[in-house]
């Protein structure tokens, strides 16, 4: 458990999976926690009473990542009204799964705006009022398939291959202004993402996993949890799986 009480977080994709349970953890803990989404209100909702239930706050505040002027308008306006912005959880983040072959540009296009562009440039907008602070925590999802591959992903595995060396240099950049930039990479999580998958895929990736079980958006959070506390202070430019031991 840490404390962080007086923070401002802004969690990405907060509606559903991953970042519901990022932003009930971190809101748990104390923080101040801004639930962006895309479209889904309904489920954003869900999230927000699932923090005050946990004894924290926060609202609600929704914009397509992948629209930057309009996503960098909504970190302004927040950091603003809160006084700034002290963590940014980049999560949202989406899939397309194509093998080589079958990869269409436009597809491309979309995974790029969203996972890559969308990280990019909310964390160019919070490093702003983060830099007055001299105080940050920019942790950016990516995933084990950066690492290890998986077919049917090439696309997707480019995005978020990405994410290392753009946190790496945003910690090199920022360092010294108390402003910390890490990648968190799950394994296979059971959320909406991983729900087509077909139970004999299930098996074969329950079967890879040292620890015998998919992950629960949880695992991560609690991860994101760790990198995002005053006491993470000297960790940075890192990548920290969270995969059940799927890969070492
Ligand atoms: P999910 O269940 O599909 O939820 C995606 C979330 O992202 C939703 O809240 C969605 O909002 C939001 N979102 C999508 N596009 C957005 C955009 N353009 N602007 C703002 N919000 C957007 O996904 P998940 O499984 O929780 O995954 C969360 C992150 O973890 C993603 O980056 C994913 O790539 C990564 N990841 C997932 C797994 C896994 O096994 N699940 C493994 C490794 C990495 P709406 O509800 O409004 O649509």
């Amino acid at each position: 458990m840490f404390d962080l009480k007086g923070r401002t977080a802004l969690v990405t994709g907060a509606s559903r999976g991953i970042g519901r349970a990022i932003a009930v953890t971190l809101a748990r803990q104390g923080a101040w926690v801004a639930v962006n989404y895309a479209t889904n209100a309904a489920a954003a909702e869900e999230t927000l009473a699932a923090m005050r239930a946990a004894g924290g706050d926060g609202e609600l505040l929704g914009f397509d990542v992948s629209d930057v002027n309009v996503a960098a308008a909504a970190v302004e306006e927040l950091s603003k009204r809160r006084g700034g912005l002290g963590i940014l959880v980049a999560n949202a983040g989406i899939n397309v799964d194509a093998l080589l072959l079958r990869a269409q540009p436009e597809d491309f296009d979309r995974l790029l705006a969203t996972n890559v562009k969308g990280t990019l440039f909310l964390a160019k907008a919070a490093v702003r009022p983060m830099m007055k602070a001299r105080f940050g925590r920019i942790v950016a999802i990516s995933s084990v398939v950066a690492d290890m591959g998986n077919a049917g992903q090439t696309m997707y595995a480019a995005t978020k291959a990405s994410l290392g060396g753009m946190m790496r240099s945003i910690a090199r950049e920022y360092g010294a202004r108390g402003i910390t930039a890490n990648v968190v990479a799950p394994g296979f999580v059971e959320t909406d993402m991983t729900a087509s998958l077909g139970d004999e895929a299930r098996k074969k990736l329950v079967e890879m996993t040292p620890a015998g079980r998919m992950g629960r958006p949880e695992d991560v959070a609690a991860a994101v949890a760790y990198l995002v506390s005053d006491e993470a202070s000297w960790v940075t430019g890192q990548v920290l799986g969270v995969n059940g031991g799927l890969r070492t």
